[in-house]
């Protein structure tokens, strides 16, 4: 028994090996295979005819190798994953092919705190919109804020769409979508999204954290997810950085998420404006005096990094990626004195090696939502990962 799981084990990674060969080269011989992947031409050979017969790959014709003999070339078929973001303010989402190429993207705004039956209704039209005429879906991703018991079927609390609190979300989203579907926490797809398609690419280890209404972050250790015993880690908005000090709507005081995400820092932003702004997003560069601004981002920054500090005394993270509306206000001028925060509030040695980078990626969220399906495709969970 122990030898047939073993047998269907290694079966299963030689394909995801296969596939990821495919995917890092469109347009690939049989032979060009075997010689990346180390595996003999008779397993390749076997291999591809099982995911031709599966709608994964097909030929596309030959062409001449070096030696000038013909090679067929393989590519994937068309088909393609899905992924959505369920915001606070908006339901966005992407259709990508096997490669993970954007094929198209679409998005619907709502009022703040949306009802249960909007969200559920945007999230149907973002994917109708999507998958219109389409048969070739493989799967569909989605990622939304809050706590979601992702064994079972409960968002158990959404801080940003309360109206989900309690929702058996399998059942409504099932409600919406024809295909299969994969569920994450935003800040964890947002990470994963960053492993396949930014600079999280280059590194086994990361972290990426959030900026936005709240701040949340998603860890990848050698390549995979780290969730922590309730699966929940990652909750650095929650970090304490100024014991006793201002409430934070966890309940407890003094968290990073009270001083530095959107909500904290929109209020001083508005005090200079003659128009109060409801979202961070809705700022338009240069309404604000430069000294003004510059000021909000240092204390937003020293703060960041009190929080970013305790991550770094623990993990020694090589990488810190950077992503969210705060972000995408203040730019690259955040990463100077964020570092020197973190600098002032760890030790030495643990920050030495670490690079902060600000995301370049668009639609992040989206895309993170659409590396579920992906990884149901690439990977094999605990053994394989991209
Ligand atoms: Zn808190």
């Amino acid at each position: 028994m122990e030898n047939l799981k073993n047998h269907s084990l290694i079966k299963r990674i030689n394909r995801s090996k296969i596939l990821n060969t495919i995917r890092q080269n469109p347009m690939v011989a049989r032979s060009q295979i075997a010689d990346r992947t180390e595996l003999d031409k008779k397993s390749i050979t076997n291999f591809v005819t099982e995911l031709m017969a599966d709608g994964l790959v097909e030929e596309a014709g030959r062409r001449e190798g070096a030696s000038g003999r013909p090679f067929t070339m393989l590519r994937f078929c068309e088909k393609y994953v899905v992924g959505i973001y369920i915001g606070p303010h908006f339901t966005r989402g992407v259709l990508l092919d096997l490669y993970g190429t954007i094929v198209s993207s679409y998005e619907e705004e709502y009022p703040s705190l949306p009802s249960r039956e909007t969200v559920l209704k945007t999230l149907e039209n973002v994917y109708t919109r999507l998958t219109f005429g389409n048969n070739a879906v493989y799967g569909v991703g989605i990622c939304l804020p809050g706590i979601i018991d992702l064994d079972g079927e409960l968002v158990i609390e959404s801080v940003n769409l309360p109206s989900l609190n309690g929702m058996d979300y399998r059942q409504a989203f099932g409600d919406a979508i024809r295909h299969p579907f994969f569920v994450e926490e935003e800040s964890a797809a947002i990470a994963l999204g960053e492993k396949w398609f930014g600079v999280g690419r280059h590194y086994d280890d990361f972290i990426c954290v959030e900026l936005s209404g709240g701040i949340g972050s998603g860890i990848i250790y050698q390549r995979r997810l780290f969730k922590g015993a309730g699966k929940y880690a990652g909750e650095l908005g929650h970090v304490v950085v100024h014991p006793n000090g201002k409430p934070c709507r966890c309940g407890n005081r003094g968290c990073l998420e009270a001083y530095a995400s959107e909500t904290a820092i929109l209020p001083e932003l508005n005090q200079f404006l003659d128009k109060p702004l409801s979202r961070l997003a809705y700022y338009e560069p240069g309404t604000l005096p430069d000294a003004e601004l510059a000021r909000i981002r240092d204390h937003l920054a020293d703060e960041v990094g009190r929080g970013l500090a305790a991550v770094v005394n623990i993990l020694c993270p090589r990488v810190i990626i950077l992503t969210g509306t705060i972000p995408d206000i203040f730019g690259e001028e955040l990463i100077g004195p964020i570092k020197e925060s973190v600098e002032n509030a760890c030790l030495k040695g643990c920050f030495e090696h670490t690079n902060i980078y600000i995301s370049r990626l668009e639609l992040l969220d989206a895309l993170g939502a659409a590396t579920l399906p992906l990884a149901d495709i690439f990977e094999v969970p605990d053994y394989f990962y991209v």
